[in-house]
Formats: C-alpha cells, structure tokens, sequence
C-alpha cells in the first residue's frame, strides 16, 4: 500500500522524489526512503515516520544524483523501524530495490539465500527481492535480465521498482496485482505507484499490466512480458490539474475537499454517454446484479442497491469485497457484477473482480482514477470525476459515487437526472453552512468514547458512513445501525451523556425514528439531530435542507464528515493521516 516514485533526469533527482513522496503519502506513511546514484555509490537515506522527518533529518539538496528511487511505507511484515524501511540493499550493495505489496513464498526464498551466505538486515519481505536480483546479476551482468529472471521466483503481490549501483543509466520495475506507472516525461522518466507521483513533471503515463517488467533510461521506455517479450505500449494524456493537489487556504486536505463537494457531486452527475449507455445496457442485460465494494464504497454501493430494488425493482444485493469469495456463489453467466472504487486499486475489490469472472459474471465499475487496475478489468466504467482526493478518509469520493449511483439508478428507471445539478450544487452548499454548529458539536462531545449513529431506510448507509468516518479520523468508538435494530441489543450500551447522531429528515420514517430518539434520551442519551426538521429531541441540531429520497444521503453525509473532521482537530489528531491507515489498501 505504500507509495513508489522513482525516476532518471538530466537534473538533480532528489527535490522530484521528495515532492513526488509528498503527493502519495496517503498511500503510506509510517517510514519512507530514498536512493541514489551518486559518484559510483547507491547512498540510501532512509527514516521512521513521515516524508517531513526524512527531509528535517537529510536536506534534499545533500542527495546528489540524476538516478533515484523514494518510497513511503505501509508496514506489512516487520515493525515499523529504520533497518525495515526501503530501499533495502543486496549483500553486496549493487542492488537496491523498494516494494509495495507482500512477497507470500519470502520465508522459503530467505532461508535458502541464507544456506547461501546471504546476510539479512530487516525483518521485511521485500528484502529476498534485492538479494535475489543480485544473484541473477553477478551471472548476466544486465540488469534487465536481472529483474526478468528473479521475478519469477516471486510469488505474491508486488510493485517493485530496482537501482543498480553500475548502472544509473536504466531503473527496471514489475508489477503484480499492485499498481506500477511509468511516467514519460521530456528528457526524464518516472515510475510510480501513482501518477500523482509524477504529476509535476509530467501529465503522459503508461499504465503497467499484472506480470509486466519495465525498463526506464532518460530517453525512454520499454516494456517486456515476464518471459522478456517486449509489449508495444502507448502513453495516455492524463487530464488531472496539478492546481487541485495545493491545500489552497484549507488547513488540512480533508477540509479542502469536504468544501470541494458542490462543484464534485456536480461533476459526477454529469456522466460521458459513451460510457453510461453501455453501463446502462449492460445492466438492462443483466440476470441478476450484485454490488461489491470496501468500507465507504461499499456504503455508497449499499445506497445504489437500495434504489435499485426499490424503485427499478430489480432483485440485487450488495456483498463487501474481502467476504465475496465465500459470499457470492450464486454469480453465474449473466449476473453482472458492479465494483466500487476510488483509487482503483483495492486488492479485496481486485480479488473480487477475478471470482466474478471465473464464476463467468460480467464486471461494470465506477472508479475515480481512470487508467486504474479496477477500470481496466472491467467490461464497462463510469468515472466519478472528483479529481485527486489526498485526505485518507473518503469525502468527495463517496458522495460522488452516490451521485454516480443515482445517474445509474435514474438511467434504469427512464428519469432525467442531467436537469438538476445546479440545484443539487446549492443544496450542497447550504449545507456547508452547518460547519459553525458541526465544530460546536464535536468541542461539546470530544472527551466521549462512544458515539452511535442511527437512520431507516435507505438512510441507514449513512449511519454506517458516519460512523466510519469518525473511527477513521477521531479514533473513537462508534457504530452505525438502523434505528429498528438499536432496541435488540445494544440499547444496553446507552448511558447518561451519551451522544447519538440521529439522522430523521422529514417525511416517511421522520415519526418512527425520532421515536427511537425519545427511547434513547429517556436513557440518557443525548441526541444531535440530521435532519431538515426540528424537534425537541434533539439536543443539538445540524440542519440540512429539504430534499428529495436520492438527494437527501448526501446531504446527511457531509455534516458527519464534518463532524469526523472537527473531532479529529479537537482530539489533536491529523486528519489527512490517520494512524494505521492507508488510502489505497493494495493489500488483502
Ligand atoms: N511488505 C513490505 C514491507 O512490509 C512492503 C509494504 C508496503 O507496501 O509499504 O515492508
């Protein structure tokens, strides 16, 4: 899940890979690295912490050299500890190689390195991977052959990007069900787990396939299957704006882009014909459908399912992507399957991708990132156009791919969706305007461990997304459940103080569920209210404006991101960054 930039330019290296580092940190950032090729030497730099701790501890401009590769770390095998941080290095420091990703066989592989002599210094397993390039080195003394010869001992999930100390002129790299990009630049060449990575430099990226092994120089690329076939591959205009990854004036990016919502939700709703009309045809087609996704897309695929029975009436359900293995055996020919995603490169929804197809389903998508591994294993993609989304948390990504699932569910049921974005982009914006009474809330509530989240219907998806955002960005407890349910069970966790967000807008279920609120405060809880209406019930209200059934979940979800947000703010914790997590989890 970690992040890669490496590159090869007639300039300094060193400011390219910090910058680039900055740009994917979300993708990992528990310790990064960086090397170069200076003066005949591969000099490794490399730090616990984040990309702001490698740069206080070495300055960029002490790190000469034209060829280099950094990585930013999401730790999977060993602790999280200098020696454990990439690159790491072969015995005989030719080598140096970083990885995103695990290496499933690197016990069998470092035993019988060590019966060969070979001296480990971490505890990871990537370590194998520089080692064994080594070996295949000293015998061909290329380094193309090299990385060909000893991926194939690799088994596992990996991206792997790999310097050689006699040979600053070329990079080689592979890819494996994790995600590898080359980016061509004038005169210089990048790879990266993510064409943020490179963006600065260049806006042209080649999108590497599974099992493809790539050589870099500053003139070019070239491309080979793992057998050494060379592939003829074509780089693609990227249309992302460097101008939306600054913070502006925002203190964190999360803020930015919770404020971005308006223009975003507007932009998802305007969806290419080229692409929703074979979307659509394929779901027309469909015997049966079945939504799959992780944490917030799956709430937004659960919202889709929801309209899709309801009001399409079309017999689908919704599976997470980590439990579709063992959950979806029912996919057959004709059933098609709709994966969610913003980055496009989640391993569950990946996994589930490849089961749906061998159990011969058909797979549609929608994806925020274009030329990403779930776009390009799909038959059909809608994109969700919300650009770069760097906060780990999902904001503009969830509420895009809401709006994505209304264009879906009013294209099946014949309604017009194109004729309201600008009104949806005002009611977005008036409901910004809670952010006053939303911080309020959360300096009220931050010393509480516990926090519950309830709705009906088909607003329920956004209790379970509230309560994910807050445990994401605050690190308190809390869970989502529909209001029906709170009274078999965990009714007996309700104390006096507290809080229970109730999200009741108005209409059908408005009288039920704030009878499930009055239960609650007759326990002690103390309600905050989601809703266009007022009661007294609620010890707090966030108002949001009246809407219609498929306009109002997104409305709710915002003042809950932005109750997540101020939480985190209030409990001093950094909301771009939460601990432990990672923004595109690669890994299953
Ligand atoms: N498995 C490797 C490690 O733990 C790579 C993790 C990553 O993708 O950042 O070091």
């Amino acid at each position: 899940m970690c992040g890669i930039i490496a590159g090869i330019s007639g300039e300094e290296i060193a400011p390219m890979l910090i910058e680039g580092l900055r740009r994917v940190e979300y993708r990992g950032y528990d310790s990064a690295g960086i090397a170069t090729i200076h003066d005949g030497e591969l000099e490794v730099r490399k730090e616990v912490g984040r990309i702001k701790d490698l740069e206080r501890r070495y300055s960029a401009s002490e790190m000469k050299g034209h060829t280099g590769m950094g990585h930013t770390r999401w730790a999977t095998h060993g602790g999280v500890t200098q020696a454990n941080a990439h690159p790491h290095m072969s015995c005989g420091d030719l080598v140096a190689v970083i990885h995103n990703g695990i290496i499933e066989n690197y016990l069998d592989l470092r035993e019988s390195l060590q019966k060969e002599g070979h001296t480990f210094r971490s505890e990871t397993d990537t370590e194998v991977i520089p080692h064994l390039i080594e070996v295949e080195y000293l015998k061909s003394k290329d380094p193309l052959q090299a990385t060909l010869s000893a991926v194939k001992k690799l088994k596992g999930q990996y991206a792997i990007v790999v310097m050689f100390r006699d040979h600053p002129e070329i990079i080689t790299g592979a890819r494996n069900d994790a995600p590898l990009v080359i980016g061509v630049g004038e005169k210089e060449m990048f790879l990266a787990s993510d064409v943020l990575a490179f963006i600065s430099r260049t806006d042209r990226a080649v999108f590497l396939d599974n099992m493809e092994v790539v050589a870099i120089t500053v003139r070019g690329y070239k491309v080979y299957t793992m057998s050494g076939i060379e592939v003829e591959k074509k780089p693609t205009q990227l249309a992302w704006e460097l101008s939306d990854l600054s913070k502006l004036d925002y203190a964190h990016y999360t803020l930015k882009e919770i404020h971005e919502q308006p223009e975003t939700i507007q932009r998802a709703m305007h969806q290419d014909p080229n692409r929703l009309e074979p979307f659509i045809r394929a779901l027309k087609g469909a015997k049966s459908v079945l939504l799959t996704a992780s944490g917030s897309s799956y709430h937004a695929a659960v919202l889709l399912r929801d309209r899709l029975n309801r009001e399409a009436k079309i017999r689908c359900d919704a599976r997470l992507a980590g439990e579709f293995e063992d959950q979806a055996h029912f996919v057959e020919k004709g059933t098609v399957v709709i994966a969610f995603s913003q980055s496009g490169e989640t391993a569950d929804l990946l996994h589930a991708i490849k089961v749906a197809r061998a159990r011969g389903g058909t797979v549609i998508s929608v994806v925020n990132a274009a030329g990403s591994s779930v776009a390009r294993e799909s038959d059909e993609v809608l994109l969700l156009n919300c650009g770069p989304e760097v906060g780990v948390a999902a904001t503009k990504s969830f509420t895009a791919q809401v709006m994505v699932g209304n264009v879906i569910a009013d294209a099946m049921i014949g309604k017009d969706t194109i004729g309201e974005p600008e009104m949806i982009g005002r009611l977005v914006e008036e409901t910004l305007k809670s952010e006053d009474t939303v911080r309020e809330i959360a300096k009220a509530f931050s010393d509480r461990p516990d926090f519950y989240f309830i709705a009906r219907g088909h607003h329920y998806p956004i209790a379970l997304e509230g309560a994910l955002k807050l445990k994401e960005l605050s690190y308190v407890h809390a869970e989502g459940m529909p209001a029906s349910e709170l009274k078999h069970g965990t009714l007996a966790l309700i104390e006096k103080g507290t809080p229970v967000v109730v999200i009741a807008p108005s209409g059908e279920g408005f009288t039920s569920t704030i009878s499930n609120a009055l239960e609650l405060q007759a326990r002690g809880a103390e309600i905050i209210g989601i809703s266009d209406n007022e009661h007294p019930v609620f010890r707090y209200r966030v108002a949001i404006p009246s809407s219609n059934e498929s306009v109002a979940p997104i409305l709710e979800a915002i003042p809950l991101q932005l109750l997540a947000y101020f939480m985190a703010t209030e409990r001093k914790n950094d909301p771009d960054y939460p601990r432990n997590l990672a923004k595109s989890v690669t890994v299953k």
